[in-house]
């Protein structure tokens, strides 16, 4: 879960770049950086915390050059300290800079492989350093004389492709030859190319979301196609290849939960894939009978949603719980404790929308049960007399390895207890999910080229190469404080 974006102008580009992470923030709270290029030299600045704490004047000044590539992290892989926040860069060959969204599961083995036969060092434990790495070492094989070719830069992503398990969506700088990206295989994190003319020349962006492009003023070219590697030179010239590609599966949870409800992944816009999947959900409830006065969303991402449940049942919808925007770095500390003591820190309820009546909360998602339990418990001590639960997403059961933070199987309640168990434990009077059919078809007759991964619902891991000895190992990365273990335990309140 992290955002990154890359931006090819005409002046001086980081201001730009810190705009647009500005608008990724929701991706990654947990650290951020930006590289530009001057034509001469690379210029980084990473820091732990909100874009907003780490950038100021004093720092961006320094920030020179038309290319830059910006990135918020929210680890999935790796640690938690500033030896792993991104841009990463190589100074040889030429100089590389490259940042990701995404997730290589095989990386601690690409890590020794890299050591043993590559001769090349990893320091972080970060998995674009790996990607970095694996790129840079497949032009080092080329042997390459005079000009790094076109084709050149293809055949390092393809090497990438064929080594780097799992998903990611990358940009880079290459010192002297101009700004990169690609896509996995399979598209499974998203990517998304502008363009902005009338300047002296065009100007590229690529980033995770379309809201980047947006707040900039660039004009959507297209999504990033699967294996796609595109190039945007010293002249600005666009070049592009699908390099290798395998299914077109982008992660179906970026709709439910993760990207703004403003941004359009692979043409699809998140905020009505929301709305249809409250649509659908409200379909189901109506059999139901449920005798509700008040629809409530658990806000932020599943107001779309609640809309969307509302106008089926034809019930009104309030707003009964009131997010606080500014707790920052406060809530973003490791710890169960903590993260129980912020439910309240960080959600209040509207009393007089909830006093006396029956409530339906529509939530994105129920992982572990923390929040819905804790939310339950909130509204009814302030006065609600019946609560029902919705959750926009089906059962959530499995890791995913492609980049979203989600933990442990043994952690996810619906691996624990039963539908009904589950009501009982959160204590509300009636819980539904989304089933898988319905959620996909809130998605999939929108662009019928693609076919989503729902790994973390269904447990169709698209790429194919994850079997039980993989998982368990995830797991037990999870369990022993690696891979984002942390970072689950201050999951997201929205
Ligand atoms: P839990 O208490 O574990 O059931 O968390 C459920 C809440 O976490 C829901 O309100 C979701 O909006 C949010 N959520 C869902 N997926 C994630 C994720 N991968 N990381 C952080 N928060 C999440």
């Amino acid at each position: 879960m992290c955002g990154f974006v890359g931006i090819y102008g005409n002046e001086d580009v980081a201001p730009q770049v810190y705009d647009s992470l500005i608008a990724l923030q929701h991706r990654g709270q947990d650290a951020a950086g930006i590289c530009s290029y001057d034509s001469h030299t690379f210029h980084l600045k990473k820091g732990m915390g909100l874009v907003r704490d780490i950038f100021h004047e004093g720092n961006m000044v320094r920030l020179k050059g038309q290319m830059g590539i910006g990135h918020v992290r929210y680890p999935t892989i790796g640690g938690y300290g500033i030896e792993d926040a991104q841009p990463f860069i190589s100074h040889s060959p030429f100089g590389i800079a490259m940042a990701h969204n995404g997730n290589v599961f095989n990386s601690w083995e690409l890590k020794e492989d890299l050591f043993k036969n590559d001769h090349c060092l990893v320091g972080s434990s970060c998995d674009v350093e790996v990607i970095l790495n694996l790129f840079r070492s497949a032009l080092l094989k080329q042997k390459i004389k005079n000009k790094l070719t076109f084709e050149n830069m293809c055949k390092a992503a393809k090497s990438v492709f064929e080594r780097a398990k799992g998903a990611y969506t990358v940009v880079g700088i290459i010192a002297g030859h101009g700004m990169i990206a690609f896509r996995d295989p399979h598209a499974i994190r998203p990517g998304i190319i502008g363009i902005r003319r009338g300047g002296m020349k065009d100007e590229y962006i690529i980033a995770s979301e379309k809201i980047a492009l947006d707040i900039l003023g660039f004009e959507v070219l297209r999504d990033l196609a699967p294996g796609e590697f595109i190039h945007i030179d010293v002249e600005h010239e666009l070049h592009s290849k699908i390099v290798m590609k395998r299914s077109y599966s982008p992660c179906i949870f970026e709709y439910v939960y993760l990207a703004r409800p403003d941004s359009v992944i692979d043409k699809i816009s998140v905020y009505n894939a929301r709305l249809r999947m409250g649509k659908k959900l409200g379909k189901r409830i109506k059999k139901l009978n449920w005798d509700i006065d008040v629809v409530i969303p658990v806000p932020d991402s599943s107001r779309p949603a609640a809309v969307g449940v509302s106008d089926v049942l034809k019930i009104k919808y309030r707003e009964g719980l009131v997010k606080n925007r500014y707790i920052g770095r406060t809530f973003i500390m490791p710890g169960q404790a903590i993260r129980q003591k912020s439910i309240h820190y960080k959600l209040n309820p509207i009393e007089y929308e909830i006093k006396g009546r029956n409530v339906l909360l529509v939530d994105d998602s129920i992982v572990r049960g923390n929040t819905s339990e804790k939310i339950v418990k909130m509204l009814r001590k302030t006065g609600a007399k019946k609560i029902y639960f919705a959750s926009a997403a089906p059962e959530l059961r499995n890791p995913c390895l492609y980049g979203i933070d989600m933990p442990e199987r043994e952690s996810f309640i619906a691996n624990q207890l039963t539908v009904e168990q589950i009501r009982e434990k959160i204590n509300v009077d009636g819980l539904i999910y989304q089933t898988m059919e319905d959620l996909r078809d809130c998605v999939v007759p929108y662009n019928k080229k693609m076919t989503p991964c729902g790994a973390c619902m269904d447990g169709k891991y698209v790429t194919g190469d994850i079997d039980e000895d993989v998982l368990a190992q995830a797991d037990n990365l999870r369990s022993c404080g690696g891979m984002g273990a942390q970072q689950s335990d201050q999951m997201k309140l929205i």
